[in-house]
């Protein structure tokens, strides 16, 4: 599949800041379903293109998922056309690019250009009349070409139902990106993961400055979502009461979207309950333990004697107690779980004699001028045995296309260099050792999209005395 751009201009290859990609140097990276290549087969004085060449495995595809059973599996149309595994390459290679970003040409990258795109193979069922419904209104000369007739000796079968778009404008690079992540999914429907709640924020996200005042933005929210009509809705009201996402992803919705692999939340309760069976513990307290998904798996763990929950959310109380069946569990399973309401911004005793401690995807909801009083509180003075925490490496986030936090909540995400120099400081101030994780599949140079330290107490106590807030 493939997607180019081009800019003619008076320095065309400027495109390759604006796209951060250098137009001497192709470039590949592998994406889960395949592999993604970006080169500019031109490059002359008046214009330049960038091409976005997506090389998709299909036996990727079924691999590690729960196949249908059925053929489709295996023979369809989704390695050869473009689909929403072509958004899911460009916010994953032209993330910064669509986050307006440009740290060498910011006031190129700020202005409306002359731009082209063209989008090979797109479903278009909706008839040829749908890319210009979508793209006259942003302001862009369409171009379409039809397919081949199906079959030259039946012409009454008449074109494939795929077309090659150009769209032509004087855009921002990056409302160009947007409008395209946007609009593919709403030619082709068929989605290649879970479509939830965390998808209106994508949308509103991707669409933020555009899509409140497009006249076909009722077909565009009901094509997105697959006529599911309550996203749909929901993604309309928020449209028109004029909130905006991105700023407020749900927790857990931080990776953008998957691909028969696990998602990322999956991959970090598991590397979790990892660590902490490998410790030898039995009995552990999650604190910030949300809907209790960690409970669930350490419930399912005979070796955990005793398992706590703590939040500072009744209502995520509510929903981990109702998730974890707490009322219908038999009495001596009832025996091994409880939750409280509490908070590890204040000392309290009831977080002490536990073998292990969790954090996972905490701290960066507290202020960062808090965080000495949680160490002091968690590694000073309740002191388990071994403690998890876990947090967002901001450096993946150019490849989700986030520019600034995953969650309308976060009050800071930090690199990984920032993590591992305040958890090496914190272990050393309270008798710990911290080694560190990655968890997820890891870009070369941006690291993995969450990480993990594991303090390990190895002096018992004697962390000297401190003024703490009590509970
Ligand atoms: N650990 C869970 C939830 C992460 S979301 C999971 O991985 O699924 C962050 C959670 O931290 C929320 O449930 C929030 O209510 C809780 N939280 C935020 N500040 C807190 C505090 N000071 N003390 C305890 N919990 C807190």
């Amino acid at each position: 599949m493939l997607f180019t751009i081009t800019y003619t201009g008076e320095n065309p290859t400027d495109l390759g800041y604006l796209l951060h990609k250098n137009p001497a140097r192709p470039q590949s990276a592998d994406l889960s379903f395949g592999r993604v290549h970006v080169f500019y087969p031109e490059t002359g004085p008046e214009r330049c293109t960038a091409a976005l060449l997506l090389d998709m495995d299909p036996l990727d595809l079924v691999r590690g998922r729960r196949a249908s059973g059925g053929i489709f599996d295996y023979v369809n149309d989704r390695p050869y056309v473009c689909s929403s595994f072509m958004c899911t390459a460009i916010s994953g290679v032209y993330g910064t690019a669509m986050s307006g970003r440009c740290a060498k040409k910011q006031e190129l990258a700020d202005t409306p250009l002359d731009l082209s795109a063209s989008l090979f193979m797109l479903p278009c069922r909706g008839g040829v009349i749908l890319p210009e419904l979508l793209f006259e209104p942003l302001g862009y000369e369409v171009q379409v070409e039809e397919s081949a007739l199906l079959d030259e000796q039946f012409p009454e079968w008449g074109s494939g139902p795929y077309i090659n778009l150009t769209i032509r404008g004087r855009v921002r690079l990056r409302d160009l990106l947007n409008h395209i992540y946007v609009l593919i999914p709403v030619f082709d429907r068929q989605k290649h993961y879970w479509i939830g709640e965390g998808e209106v924020d994508k949308l509103l996200d991707h669409g933020k400055g555009w899509l409140e005042d497009h006249p076909e933005k009722d077909l565009i929210a009901r094509r997105y979502f697959k006529n599911l009509r309550s996203l749909a809705r929901s993604a309309l009201d928020r449209l028109d009461n004029g909130e905006w996402a991105g700023e407020a992803l749900p927790p857990g919705n931080d990776e953008p979207e998957t691909t028969g692999r696990p998602r990322l939340n999956t991959l970090r309760l598991e590397a979790v309950f990892n660590v902490i069976k490998k410790s030898g513990a039995g009995s552990v307290i999650d604190l910030g333990c949300g809907e209790g998904n960690l409970l669930r798996l350490l419930m399912k763990e005979k070796t955990f004697t005793r398992v706590t929950g703590v939040d500072v959310s009744r209502t995520a109380l509510e929903h981990a107690r109702d998730k974890l069946k707490i009322d219908r569990l038999p009495e001596a399973q009832q025996k091994r779980i409880s939750l409280f309401q509490g908070s590890v911004s204040y000392r309290d005793k009831r977080f002490r004699a536990y073998d292990a401690a969790a954090l996972v995807e905490v701290i960066e909801h507290l202020d960062e001028n808090r965080l000495d009083t949680l160490e002091a509180l968690i590694l000073g003075d309740a002191r388990p045995g071994t403690l998890v925490v876990t947090t967002p490496n901001i450096e993946y986030n150019e490849i989700y296309g986030i520019s600034r936090f995953r969650h309308g909540d976060h009050r800071f995400e930090w690199n990984r260099a920032r993590f591992q120099s305040w958890a090496g400081e914190a272990a050393r101030r309270y008798g710990y050792e911290a080694s560190f994780e990655g968890i997820g599949e890891a870009d070369e140079n941006l690291g993995a999209p969450a990480q993990m330290a594991v303090f390990v107490r190895v002096e018992t106590p004697g962390s000297g005395p401190r003024s703490l807030p009590c509970a």
